[in-house]
């Protein structure tokens, strides 16, 4: 928010001392011919899914005079089959089941972390850079939220984690992989350690898997099993393409969700999300159809900046973190700001994340990633 904007508060508005400085979270939306800016899935739904979701929804519509399912129970049931058949069978050879009682689903998965720091504990912390919504919601209600720095090449070095661990202890540790905005995933077998460390002192860690479908690592939902304080939180938005419709999950063990529920608003999953997410999820083959689509993107656009000679990150999600401007651009140096905005004028809109030196551009249709990279050759002359 601009100072000026901020002044706007007036004097009578009892605003909480510690919200009067921020501005809402949220990516600019400006026109443009391409929109890859918010990591959303480019593909609409596909017909067929339409005429499934139109019709569960349609089935209950005359009974919305009724509150809805408080629990969710068969949206949770519909989550749990997807999670063992798609996820936890890709991740590990023996099947662990997960039912109903490990999942929480939410409007979206930011409802869902707002509920885990609502319920739990009272420090808070996470890599940086790493989602910026686990600082603003801890912060928004009254949580500090202590930043541990990657490395520069955005992995993370855990011997200084463990001293930060060990001297703080925080309540709650966020961990994204993949990582938004690097787009890197982090190796199983640093997670786990991670989580032994948090464990070790009675946190709880918590596993941001928002682009997990488009990742070839495995998911670290069988660490569940291992460790009882890992929270793993998943999201309909990214890979199902399925952002407007707000659904979000947590899987953990029973006494976790039993726990989220003592801070959750009543009904908060409306009648018509639950119906439209469980006529989704019968449907994910064909929603999921697009992931490999986006994958392949992903490696053709990294190939095409690293043709131009820029640094990218190498990503597992669909989206990726590109940056080395002033070697590709020594005749006119222009930085991330300028290049932002020079984009913009072809009508192409990526995100400047606010790392110095660095842009993060979502995968987009075929079409849109052409415009990107058209655009970017004609920028920096090439
Ligand atoms: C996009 C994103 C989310 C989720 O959003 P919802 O739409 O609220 O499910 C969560 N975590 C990360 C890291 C994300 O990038």
């Amino acid at each position: 928010m601009t100072d000026d904007k901020r002044a706007r508060w007036p004097e009578w508005l009892p605003l909480r001392h510690e919200l009067r400085d921020r501005s809402p979270y949220g990516a600019p939306q400006v026109e443009a011919r391409a929109r890859l800016n918010t990591n959303e899935n480019p593909h609409p739904l596909p017909p067929s899914v339409i005429e499934a979701i139109t019709a569960s929804i349609s089935a209950n519509l005359r009974d919305l005079n009724r509150y809805p399912d408080r629990d969710a129970w068969q949206l949770r049931t519909v989550l749990a089959g997807y999670i063992n058949e798609r996820i936890t069978h890709a991740a590990t050879d023996s099947p662990q089941v997960f039912k109903a009682e490990n999942i929480w689903p939410a409007n979206g998965s930011n409802e869902v972390l707002q509920s885990i720091l609502l319920a739990f504990g009272e420090s808070v912390a996470g890599f940086s850079p790493s989602y910026s919504m686990h600082p603003i919601l801890s912060e928004a209600i009254g949580k500090s939220f202590k930043a541990v720095p990657l490395r520069g090449d955005f992995t993370p070095d855990l011997a200084i984690l463990r001293g930060f661990l060990t001297a703080k202890k925080p309540t709650i540790f966020f961990l994204t992989t993949p990582n938004n905005p690097t787009g890197r995933a982090m190796e199983s077998n640093e997670i786990r350690e991670i989580a032994e460390m948090v464990a070790e002192y009675g946190g709880l860690l918590v596993i941001d898997e928002a682009y997990g479908e488009f990742s070839d690592c495995e998911s670290s939902i069988a660490l569940i099993h291992q460790i009882p304080s890992v929270i793993i939180v998943r999201t309909m938005s990214k890979a199902f393409a399925f952002a407007g419709a707000r659904v979000g999950y947590a899987i953990a063990r029973p006494e976790v969700i039993d726990a989220l529920q003592l801070v959750r608003l009543p009904y908060h999953l409306s009648a018509i999300t639950q119906a439209a997410a469980i006529a989704a999820l019968g449907q994910s083959e064909l929603l999921l159809a697009e992931v490999d689509r986006i994958k392949q993107e992903r490696e053709r656009v990294a190939q095409a900046l690293r043709a131009l000679r820029f640094d990218v990150i190498p990503s597992d999600a669909n989206f990726i973190l590109f940056g080395g401007f002033s070697a590709v651009m020594h005749d006119a140096p222009l930085d991330g700001p300028a290049i932002w905005r020079a984009l913009l004028d072809h009508g192409v809109l990526i995100r400047d994340v606010g790392i110095d030196g660095w842009l993060r551009v979502t995968i987009g249709t075929s079409e849109e990633n052409d415009l990107f990279l058209d655009s970017l050759r004609l920028i920096v002359g090439q």
